[in-house]
């Protein structure tokens, strides 16, 4: 019987060792939700890193625990992961994709392990994969996936999702190795991108690099055709919704009132990471408090920043900035009573940032460049009062759906201000109609929705493909 494969860097699960014996614990994130009504199915299955390092030995143990689950594990050494994963995917593709060409490596070892951990990766699926089955992977790790997948399976049919930016062709270009991942990718017979900024620049980057020819939105190579569309991902809306409804967050938000009373929180969350804007959004908030007396001790930064990538010295010193421009703006302006800025730097449950979601007057989502943006879409699903006021960078693949937040260029410090100004001062009824509308958008296009309408694609590009054998 046909199968569905989807392959993604990690599984969405989590694996500790405790008293001798391993434990899982599936992910109740967005993504591994809305793929779990396809995966956890029959004879369905996921592939990806178990996320951990384990001894030879164990191996078979973990294969069975998860097997239980439909998951299928690929193991990976320490240098593996040293080089394809932390090296080549985020050292040299997260940047040149985030627009950030100085911050890029061009390492032929870490080259060499990409594609090393992506045969890896090959022939995990080849143990289980059959003609016919469909496979669905996911992001910048596995580029070169799908066309390996092909050369050993030809008769199945491949979706790639893109979820981070694909740059303009000027930014990929500079990457010595664009050729084979283009052919990498290439692979597939869907390939999908947040945004159709991202699938124009895709399908140039592919006409420019290789010898293909492509109309509208479909690239001819070696006799196939391959179908390139934008597929913006949702969220699980319905769970941030509903959420903000249990007493669990309800006294949550009550604890916190009782701590901040009427003060005006606008609130920022991010992983850390330079393609945030973080700095550029302190300094715009730094401006609202020099240029607006009035507001001192009437409005708060709540500011979580989830510890990410620490291995790499850009991310370091990136904490360091951001350490320092929070003491410098505290230290200007607090009071006994009144911090401008709460800084966390650490991760919290889903039912805090639900119970801050709903509290949050203000978020202030200014990416320098995001292919999606989640908690964008997470705040003004857990709005369920109808208020507060999104401010949303457009360099953020959100920012095509979530038209009606304010939006912004999070390298225009003065607008920046601006819109917080604004935001601040937004008569009621405005920020409701705004916020009506971004619900309808956000509640509708959900994680179930883009899951849906990717599949139905690839469905139906495999029976085109059959009617044309
Ligand atoms: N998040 C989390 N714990 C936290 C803060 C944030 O799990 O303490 C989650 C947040 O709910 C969101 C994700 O991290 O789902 C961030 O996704 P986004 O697309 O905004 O950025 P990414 O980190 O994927 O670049």
């Amino acid at each position: 019987m046909r199968k569905t494969i989807i392959i993604s860097n990690r599984l969405p699960v989590k694996i500790a060792k405790e008293n001798e014996e391993y434990h899982l614990k599936v992910s109740e994130g967005g993504l591994a939700t809305g793929l779990g009504s396809i995966y956890k199915e029959g004879d369905n299955i996921w592939i990806g890193w178990a996320g951990l390092d384990v001894p030879k030995s164990d191996e078979q143990e973990i294969i069975d625990k998860l097997k239980q689950e439909n998951l299928l594990p690929v193991f990976l050494t320490p240098k593996e992961i040293q080089n394809y994963y932390e090296g080549f995917s985020n050292e040299t593709l997260w940047p040149i994709f985030h627009y950030m060409s100085t911050y890029a490596q061009y390492e032929q070892e870490y080259w060499d392990y990409y594609r090393l951990v992506n045969e890896k990766f090959k022939n995990v699926v080849l143990k289980i994969a059959k003609p016919g089955d469909i496979i669905w992977i996911h992001d910048y790790q596995l580029l070169l996936l799908p066309q390996m997948i092909r050369e050993e399976l030809p008769n199945t049919t491949i979706g790639f999702f893109q979820h981070i930016p694909f740059p303009s062709y000027e930014l990929f270009r500079l990457i010595p190795w664009r050729a084979e991942l283009l052919d990498g990718i290439l692979g597939a017979d869907l390939i999908g991108f947040h945004t159709y900024d991202d699938v124009r620049h895709f399908t140039s980057s592919a006409t420019r690099v290789l010898p293909v020819q492509t109309t509208a939105n479909i690239i001819h190579k070696d006799d196939r055709n391959i179908v390139i569309d934008a597929f913006p991902m949702g969220i699980d809306s319905k769970k941030f919704n509903d959420l903000t409804f249990t007493k669990e967050v309800l006294e949550e938000k009550e604890i916190y009132n009782q701590i901040i009373g009427d003060t005006k929180i606008i609130l920022s969350i991010d992983r850390l990471d330079y393609s945030k804007g973080i700095i550029q959004r302190l300094l715009a908030f730094d401006k609202v408090l020099a240029d607006n007396p009035q507001y001192l001790e009437k409005i708060s930064m709540h500011m979580i920043v989830v510890p990410s990538r620490d291995t790499i010295p850009q991310y370091r010193d990136l904490r360091d900035d951001i350490d320092k421009l929070v003491g410098n703006i505290n230290s200007r302006y607090r009071t006994s009573a009144w911090h401008p800025i709460h800084y966390f730097y650490r991760s919290f449950p889903i039912e805090i940032l639900s119970s801050l979601y709903s509290r949050a007057d203000i978020c202030l989502v200014t990416p320098m460049r995001d292919g999606m943006n989640l908690v964008s879409k997470e705040y003004i699903a857990s709005k369920t009062d109808e208020t507060g006021v999104l401010i949303l960078s457009e360099m953020a693949g959100a920012s095509k759906e979530l038209i009606e937040a304010i939006i912004v260029n999070p390298n225009n410090l003065g607008e920046m201000y601006r819109a917080i100004v604004e935001a601040l001062e937004m008569p009621e009824e405005e920020k409701i109609s705004r916020m009506k509308n971004l619900r309808k958008t956000v509640m509708k296009f959900d994680i179930n929705h883009w899951v849906k309408i990717f599949m139905n694609q690839l469905e139906e590009v495999k029976e085109e493909e059959k009617s044309r054998m």
